[in-house]
């Protein structure tokens, strides 16, 4: 066999090139080489836990998705103008599962680029501009998803440079937020009211409104109740297109619902897919209304080189056979609740644990150093994913104040796994 590389040599010629623009997992982030399910393997033979994976949905190297992948590359693979039945099948696949009524599928190749196109969507079917978003929210990074991007986490200078188009409402935060608690919707409500008071009065109206239907970015902080349907009125109200980021909690990863915006109750105009829908590959999707599809289509073409490529198309689909044939949904919900019972019994023991956020195997643990003023503990929380690194465990913060460990494992992690992490996070905080 070859020589391994050093790590850290590896690490300084990867600084040479590749542009520094984006944080990388850890300091001295391991030099990973091999996954398999939620494990991954360095090039020392260390092995760690992965417990941040959210596009390794089946988990790593799963062998039927790897035989699906080099038959279709050996048969076809190209340009998605042509003809071929792994798309009819894999848009079809994709109506039957959407939200009801959401039943035309666009094809994209990454998160980015679906909330981009559902943004262009909203505003062509309306006439009008105005988008509404969230604040404290992650989209993407092209220039429109990165407009309605108002992360401190990501951009510190986020909320003094939206464009004019953007219009940024509170942040439904049932922890940190304006107003706490899951029956909060009625306060966010009318600050809604009072912002779209003004734009009825400015006269530019609402194109749409887009937000994640759980608050992903926040470390899967559930919105409060009822909060999205009474958003959905007043923006259907005017016109609006109703936008939910799925990109994050949609996909079987809330265990107890298969999208996140069943857990508001709530059926949007349009959805956005991504990061799981390719199990790593780059797949992104738009899926709305027929009529919504067809004013975008009245205003120009749309098309996307890769998008939907037989290889693509099959990879969806063979992501989609494994998630039912290895019942990953019903196995985000019994490993994900019992997580969830663990990290909450932690909470009990350990007061920097504020908060355990989430559903399913999208979880949250919001570290603050006062469960009153609820000031985030930033610097712990990356102490402590650098001591569970030390234990062989991977997971990262996220949020406004990076101070939300954020545990998204492959769906496929074991109830003895789930409970080595919450064994290990229980070891580490006791040396805070
Ligand atoms: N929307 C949400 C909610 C996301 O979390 C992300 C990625 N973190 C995106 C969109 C953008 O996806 P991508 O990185 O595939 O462009």
């Amino acid at each position: 066999a070859a020589p391994q590389p050093d790590p850290a040599a590896s690490l300084a010629r990867r600084d040479a090139t590749f542009a520094q623009v984006q944080e990388h997992y850890f300091a001295e982030p391991p030099l990973i080489e091999r996954g398999w399910r939620h494990h991954l393997l360095d090039t020392r033979a260390q092995s760690y836990l992965d417990m941040v994976n959210n596009v390794t949905q089946l988990g790593h190297g799963h062998p039927r998705l790897v035989e699906a992948v080099r038959d279709q590359w050996a048969r076809l693979n190209t340009n998605s103008r042509f003809h071929y039945d792994e798309l009819s099948r894999f848009t079809e696949r994709l109506a039957a599962i959407a939200p009801e009524g959401l039943d035309t599928v666009f094809l994209v190749n990454s998160g980015s680029e679906a909330v981009d196109l559902a943004l262009r969507l909203a505003q062509t079917h309306t006439g009008r501009r105005t988008i509404l978003a969230v604040k404290e929210a992650y989209h993407g990074w092209t220039v429109g998803a990165d407009a309605v991007t108002s992360s401190l986490g990501d951009n510190p200078r986020a909320l003094g440079t939206r464009p004019d188009w953007v219009r940024l409402v509170s942040s439904p935060n049932i922890f940190h937020g304006a107003h706490r608690g899951v029956d909060s919707a009625p306060a966010y409500l009318a600050e809604l009211d009072a912002d779209l008071a003004e734009l009825d009065a400015a006269g530019t109206g609402v194109a749409g409104y887009i937000a994640e239907p759980v608050f992903g970015n926040a470390g899967g902080v559930m919105l409060p109740d009822g909060y999205l349907a009474g958003v959905y009125e007043r923006v259907r109200a005017r016109g609006g297109v109703c936008i939910a980021d799925e990109v994050q909690v949609g996909y079987g990863r809330m265990g107890h619902y298969f999208w996140g915006s069943e857990q508001q109750g709530v059926v949007p105009d349009v959805i956005t897919v991504a990061k799981a829908m390719g199990n790593g590959q780059p797949l992104g999707a738009v899926i709305t209304r027929r009529e919504i599809a067809e004013s975008f289509a009245a205003e120009g073409s749309f098309f996307s080189s890769a998008g939907g490529s037989p290889v693509s198309a099959v990879v969806g689909l063979t992501v989609l056979d494994i998630m039912r044939d290895e019942r990953l949904q019903e196995n985000a919900a019994v490993v994900g609740d019992h997580l969830a019972d663990r990290l909450r019994a932690l909470g009990e023991r350990h007061p920097l644990v504020g908060a355990v956020h989430g559903l399913g195997l999208y979880l949250g643990v919001e570290l603050v150093r006062d469960r009153e003023t609820l000031e985030p503990a930033t610097e712990e929380a990356h102490l402590v994913c650098d001591r569970l690194l030390a234990e062989g465990v991977i997971v990262q913060p996220t949020g406004d104040y990076k101070n939300v460990l954020k545990i998204k494992p492959p769906l496929c992690i074991t109830q003895e796994s789930a409970d080595r992490f919450a064994d290990a996070l229980d070891l580490v905080l006791a040396t805070l």
